[in-house]
């Protein structure tokens, strides 16, 4: 009965910043508050829209698919990722699915048990703690950040995991700190979880979530998991590389190597059906098919996140640069963050509290708003961190 008493924080600033805009208008409010992309969605998704309408008959675009998504889009999936990562996977590997959200639960309901614990390092998607706890009942476990740079504590990470832990959840390139995790993290996380797995004789699952896999700067390459670590599922979604959140398209990916994979994949496809969301959406799947390894202009996020940085830290902000997502996440100026966020909030710039990420004294900036925006707020900013001097 508890359920929807509590909202989401992010929702409930963008809600408030919707009210405000209808009293000072729109071009008053700087809203940083949530992850929509502001960047379109490359004409080749607009083009594959019109050509599907134009040409597939409706009762096949608009039907039923098969529960796991169509052989060829999974196909496809596959390809996408073996031409860009020198990986070997096959469309029995993928079940599409309706965005990154469903990856998660569709894969913490194939695994979880009654007493089962679930691993997140912070700062981490305030929504796994909601799915964590409701979708499956189990405990979420949370590791303490390193704000040194937002790689995981790894002393701390080894503190958190006992014989009830089922998974580890990580994000990179991560919302809020939009860190992208090293190589070298990668694989001393995957030393961890195997030594773990042999001490408690059960594996160590590790859930990637990755709806933020291609958005990264200066030209780093982000270390495909699955290549590190057999057990890893991998929950991906277009929402953000292709800039179509509201479209809901994404997939779970179960390698081959995954241990008892058969087993696993029958799991993901049964918890698919429990969770009610077996046929990803049709069209969708085969727009993601065409545009699997395309991206929307991620230059313009590089420009936001430059201007951004240089104006927060020439207003006396700490922050650590993000090397790919959209999000930017300072120290607030005060050790309350939340009473920094109001103190923002009477010049209409709207910030999110570190809290529900795990990671007090922090504020989540999403840059993936109008550059224009960013040079207006710029001055704002400024004007609020003059008030700490
Ligand atoms: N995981 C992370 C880290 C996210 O930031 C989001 C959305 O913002 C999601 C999952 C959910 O993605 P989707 O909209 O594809 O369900």
């Amino acid at each position: 009965m508890g359920l929807g008493k509590k909202r989401s924080t992010i929702r409930e600033i963008f809600e408030y910043g919707n009210m405000r805009a209808k009293i000072v208008g729109r071009e008053n409010i700087y809203d940083f508050s949530l992850g929509n992309p502001n960047v379109p969605a490359p004409s080749a998704v607009t083009d594959e829209i019109n050509r599907l309408v134009a040409t597939e008959a409706p009762e096949v675009l608009h039907g039923y698919t098969s529960a796991p998504g169509l052989d060829w889009v999974r196909q496809a999936m596959a390809d996408s990722l073996n031409s860009r990562f020198g990986t070997a996977f096959r469309k029995e590997n993928f079940y599409m699915t309706v965005g990154a959200a469903a990856s998660i639960c569709i894969t913490l309901k194939a695994i979880a048990c009654p007493g089962d614990e679930f691993v997140v390092p912070a700062p981490f998607f305030p929504e796994y703690r909601c799915w964590i706890e409701n979708t499956v009942n189990c405990k979420c476990v949370v590791v303490p950040p390193d704000i040194t740079s937002f790689q995981i504590d790894f002393d701390a990470l080894e503190k958190s995991i006992n014989e009830h832990t089922k998974a580890v959840i990580i994000n990179s390139p991560n919302n809020p700190s939009g860190a992208v995790y090293s190589e070298e993290t990668v694989k001393r996380l995957s030393s961890i979880l195997t030594a773990a797995e042999k001490k408690y004789g059960h594996p160590v699952f590790l859930i990637s979530d990755e709806p933020y896999r291609e958005i990264v700067y200066d030209g780093f390459k982000t270390p495909f998991v699955t290549k590190y670590y057999k057990n890893t599922f991998v929950c991906y979604s277009f929402s953000k590389s292709l800039s179509m959140p509201g479209e809901r398209i994404g997939y779970v990916l179960v390698p081959d190597e995954m241990q008892d994979f058969e087993d696993v994949f029958a799991a993901v496809c049964g918890a698919g059906r429990i969770l009610g969301f077996v046929n990803a959406p049709s069209m969708f799947q085969r727009v993601a098919a065409a545009c699997a390894t395309m991206t929307s202009d991620i230059g313009i996020y590089q420009k936001n996140r430059d201007l951004l940085y240089d104006g927060l830290i020439a207003a006396g902000f700490s922050c650590v640069k993000p090397k790919g997502a959209f999000y930017m996440f300072p120290k607030a100026l005060e050790a309350d963050e939340t009473a920094f966020c109001e103190r923002a909030k009477k010049y209409d710039l709207l910030l999110v509290p570190g809290g529900d990420f795990g990671c007090p004294g922090h504020v989540r900036i999403s840059y993936c708003v109008k550059t224009e925006m960013i040079e207006r707020a710029l001055p704002v900013f400024e004007k609020l961190a003059k008030e700490y001097r």
